[in-house]
């Protein structure tokens, strides 16, 4: 019994449980550098800053990829990516867990996202990209076409929340997460209803 539990994945409100204890998940009233204000804040390093928890949710995000078949077929010549830092631990966690062959991850130089030079040489493996967060889907898209220039294919995506706002899929490929939230922007200081209620406010970086 007790080894059948730990072989379920956890449900949304387990792992929002998890976000915020470790302060990952924050609730106030929040400006982002773009001027759009929200009730809601994750800072996921938070989260993954203590060994134990990075290990739960990353082995979690990793099951979502094993019971698929296309996936777990190819395994275990496959590459996880990360298209950020952030999505960095999530890499170690799903590649150890999925026991894959090789991890990447982009940074950012001088503005514009990219792999570290020589990365393409050597054997070339399937992708999977893993996030910890995905807000809009932007960082995803321009690792999607990093990945293509590799001339790889991608088989699998997926991050610990995704934004309903952000796409469900990529590059035909569905995006598995293990919480979905439905995070309510408000444009501007004027529409915010914590702004009316004269709520302090707390400027957060992205
Ligand atoms: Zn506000």
């Amino acid at each position: 019994m007790a080894a059948q539990r730990v072989q379920l994945i956890p449900s949304p409100e387990e792992i929002m449980k998890i976000l915020t204890k470790t302060g990952a998940f924050r609730e106030g009233h929040f400006v982002y550098p773009n001027g759009k204000h929200t009730a809601h804040y994750f800072q996921m390093p938070l989260a993954f800053r203590y060994y134990d928890t990075a290990r739960v949710l990353a082995v979690a995000l990793s099951r979502k990829f094993r019971v698929d078949r296309d996936i777990a077929s190819q395994l275990p010549k496959v590459s996880i990516i990360s298209p950020s830092s952030g999505g960095i631990p999530v890499a170690f966690g799903v590649r150890d867990a999925l026991s894959a062959q090789q991890i990447y991850w982009a940074e950012q130089e001088g503005g514009k996202r990219m792999f570290r030079q020589y990365v393409n040489q050597g054997d070339i493996n399937p992708c999977i990209i893993v996030d910890d967060i995905i807000r809009s889907g932007a960082a995803i898209e321009e690792t999607v076409d990093l990945v293509r220039s590799l001339g790889a294919p991608i088989i699998g995506c997926g991050a610990i929340v995704r934004f309903t706002s952000a796409p469900d899929k990529i590059d035909g490929v569905p995006i598995k997460s293990l919480v979905e939230f439905d995070e309510r922007f408000y444009d501007s200081a004027d529409a915010c209803e914590d702004c009316k209620a004269g709520s302090p406010e707390e400027h957060v970086r992205f």
